[in-house]
């Protein structure tokens, strides 16, 4: 990468909108369109989000971005965490698949797909999650 920064913070609801916008204004630097800021700030709130729900069941963990910027002004983000992980993502990537019960919708994964180019989920159960998103 040319470019590149990190940021740790807990996994606080409060701190969802702080990663998005902080992704934003790292990423505002290639002067992307609107719609590819508004694609890049819907997948860190969907990762962030997960990792604030889902990765540390009743406590408080760290959640990791990198943001890194290419030549080739390309982005790819890297959203991790320390938590407990997924037994099976394959099946957690399905659309509609949720371990949150009726309040979730279970298309966390499915949006990343759909607003990213490039989606890999990578999880140990016990260890942690990273996620891997490119545009
Ligand atoms: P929605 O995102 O629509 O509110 P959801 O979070 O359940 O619902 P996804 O984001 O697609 O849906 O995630 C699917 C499932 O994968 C989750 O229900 C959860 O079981 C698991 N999961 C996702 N991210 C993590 C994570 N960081 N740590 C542990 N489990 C995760
Ligand atoms: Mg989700």
């Amino acid at each position: 990468p040319i470019n590149q920064t990190k940021i740790t913070f807990p996994s606080r609801s409060s701190n969802e909108a702080f990663a998005r916008g902080a992704v934003a204004a790292f990423v505002a630097q290639l002067d992307p369109t609107v719609d590819e800021l508004a694609d890049i700030k819907t997948a860190v709130s969907e990762a962030v989000t997960n990792c604030i729900v889902h990765a540390y069941p009743g406590t408080i963990g760290n959640v990791y971005i990198t943001v890194s910027i290419f030549e080739d002004g390309r982005v790819r983000l890297r959203i991790a965490d320390k938590g407990v992980g997924i037994a099976d993502v394959q099946a957690a990537m399905q659309p509609m698949s949720t371990t949150g019960g009726a309040e979730r919708a279970g298309l966390g994964f499915t949006v990343m797909q759909t607003f990213m180019d490039t989606l890999r989920v990578r999880s140990t159960p016990g260890k942690g999650t990273v996620v891997t998103m490119g545009k």
